[in-house]
């Protein structure tokens, strides 16, 4: 138990109901047990399946990982090229890359993935995957050491021979002739899920195809999306969900949770960023603004950001000029958390609350924490301010997000929260009508699903294959876990 600034005790349960595994160092890592503390809401509980496949994880990662003789048999077949008839371990390299929310995306799908299909997760540490979170496995590390075998493995791409859908199209794989020995198989596939990604690639989500990956003790796969409702549709992992996640909607919740612990440097900014700014307020919103360097300052969109909120009674209408709010010390206060780009937003929100009263004699406050005006690869204090901006908008009690942004899905995924979506508007001049709705579920969308049926083997709609998996409010091609 802690004592609150106002001096009552309260209580918070560090691990998330069994979700997180006791016995770390608290002060290596100290956002890992904190957490719990900054979290107005608890947040959904994690089933006693899923907390017990996770330790099952956290031993195979452990057994398995860099340093055991496992993981040296493992490099050694890769490197003979030949794969053993029963490898002891099987692994799946992951490569993250583009913005934050993509990465953190793409590194959650890769570790559902890993747990439906029992092998070890290993992430590629470039893109500032090794510097921005703490370890999530005890006693061993998710990152793949220097010196791997497929020196050239972060520049494969759609064309690389070896992607999986290359290795159907060349017959090199075939999923058509029953099961195929181990040793007749590759010792690793390269599994492209990118934006770009081919038909023959997307078959990645099919049952036949998932059968003989299987049996590739190496796996390294590049995405950009979340892509767990994919997952979904295939048929051999939909029971293990089902009990993994009895609600559905809570996958990334829980696996963002599980995984994204930001390092002590990290946790400062967020820390001291909520204790000065947001800790005192009765209610916080967060409004996260994705705006693209080269964009001007968009009218338009303040405009449906304020209708937005003050609609959906997230921020109170405001007083004309002459009018005076209800005056006194004990008013309500609510603090606005603005994350953008650009502060032009806010400044703006900031100004209006400020020349205004407000209408339910709220005092409303309204910050951002930086203002980075271009997105930036590579730089270092650049994603550390974005990840820690994240976070910041998770601990809000209501949020309204961009459409489109993986930056306000990882958002609204660890905070449990099922945001108001900004509808992306058809043309620049025009405020879309309502400005934004409720998503339908705080898990993320998919962007880039596949389109095809597995078992009748043609073009399909996959929004309406399995009721849990349909298509986004803000992506209309998009697949989401409802
Ligand atoms: P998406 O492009 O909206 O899907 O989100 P991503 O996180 O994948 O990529 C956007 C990147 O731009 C972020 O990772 C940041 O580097 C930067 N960025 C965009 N919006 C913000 C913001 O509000 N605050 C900060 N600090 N960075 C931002």
């Amino acid at each position: 138990s802690v004592l609150s600034v106002s001096g009552e005790r309260s209580y918070y349960d560090k691990l998330l109901g069994g979700l997180l595994a006791d016995g770390f160092d608290e002060g290596s890592c100290r956002s890992r047990y904190q957490s719990a503390m900054y979290r107005r809401r608890p947040g959904r509980q994690p089933s006693a399946h899923l907390a017990s496949k996770l330790r099952q994880q956290e031993a195979l990662q452990r057994r398995c990982g860099p340093g055991t003789a496992a993981y040296s048999n493992a490099l050694e077949q890769l490197r003979s090229g030949k794969s053993a008839a029963s490898p002891e371990c099987k692994y799946l390299v992951s490569i993250s890359y583009r913005g934050l929310g993509n990465r953190i995306l793409a590194a959650a799908s890769a570790f559902l993935y890993v747990l439906l299909t029992d092998r070890v997760l290993l992430v590629d540490p470039s893109n500032e995957m090794g510097e921005l979170f703490c370890e999530p496995f005890p006693d061993t590390t998710w990152l793949l050491p220097p010196g791997f075998p497929l020196a050239s493995y972060t520049n494969f791409s759609i064309s690389t021979a070896e992607s999986y859908g290359n290795m159907l199209r060349s017959k090199a794989i075939r999923t058509d002739v029953g099961d195929v020995p181990a040793a007749r198989l590759p010792v690793f596939s390269y599994v492209h899920l990118d934006h770009d990604a081919t038909e023959q690639d997307k078959f990645f989500f099919c049952d036949e195809d998932q059968r003989v990956l299987r049996n590739v003790p190496w796996l390294v796969m590049r995405t950009d999306s979340y892509i767990v409702p994919g997952l979904f549709l295939v048929t051999g992992f939909q029971e293990e969900l089902g009990r993994l996640f009895p609600e559905l909607d809570a996958v990334f919740h829980h696996i963002g949770r599980y995984l994204f612990h930001p390092n002590n440097h990290v946790w400062g900014l967020v820390t001291r960023y909520y204790d000065a700014y947001l800790a005192t307020a009765q209610r916080r919103v967060g409004i996260q603004v994705r705006v693209f360097g080269s964009q001007p300052n968009s009218p338009e969109l303040l405009e449906q950001i304020t209708k937005c909120a003050q609609k959906e009674r997230l921020l109170p209408e405001l007083l004309a000029a002459a009018e005076h709010g209800v005056p006194g010390p004990r008013r309500n206060t609510k603090a606005v958390l603005v994350t953008s780009l650009k502060s032009w937003y806010y400044e703006k929100l900031k100004g209006m609350y400020w020349e205004h009263a407000a209408a339910t004699g709220e005092a409303v406050s309204v910050h951002q924490p930086s203002h980075e005006e271009f997105q930036r690869f590579g730089a270092k204090s650049h994603d550390a301010k974005a990840w820690a901006e994240i976070y910041l908008l998770s601990l809000t009690d209501e949020l309204v997000t961009t459409a489109w942004s993986t930056f306000g899905y990882v958002a609204q995924g660890l905070g449990g929260l099922r945001p108001w979506v900004l509808y992306r508007p058809d043309n620049d001049t025009h405020v879309p009508d309502p400005p934004c709705g409720r998503d339908v579920s705080m898990d993320p969308c998919f962007h880039a699903p596949p389109f095809y049926d597995c078992r009748l083997k043609r073009g399909a709609d996959t929004g309406k294959i399995v009721p849990q998996v349909q298509h986004c409010i803000d992506m209309s091609w998009g697949l989401k876990i409802v």
